[in-house]
């Protein structure tokens, strides 16, 4: 009986029989690096984190430019 087998291990199982086809795409992470398999053709990141990671360094950067152009109202 096999262990648990999570989404992206089906994933990787399709993709190395068929490759990129609809619904299995092999991609790699823009913030990590790493190789993953994703369900969709659009997706950049391996994890949650690396998402939230881009999230939050594009809020920083966003945050700094406003700063810079406008002053706290405080
Ligand atoms: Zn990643």
């Amino acid at each position: 009986m096999a262990a648990l087998m999570t989404r992206r291990m089906l994933l990787e199982i399709t993709w190395r029989r068929r490759g990129d086809h609809r619904s299995c795409y092999c991609r790699m992470c823009i913030m990590c690096g790493t190789v993953f398999y994703a369900g969709r053709p659009e997706a950049r990141y391996c994890q949650s984190a690396c998402r939230q990671r881009a999230y939050r360094q594009r809020v920083r950067a966003a945050r700094c430019y406003v700063g810079t152009s406008r002053p706290n109202p405080t």
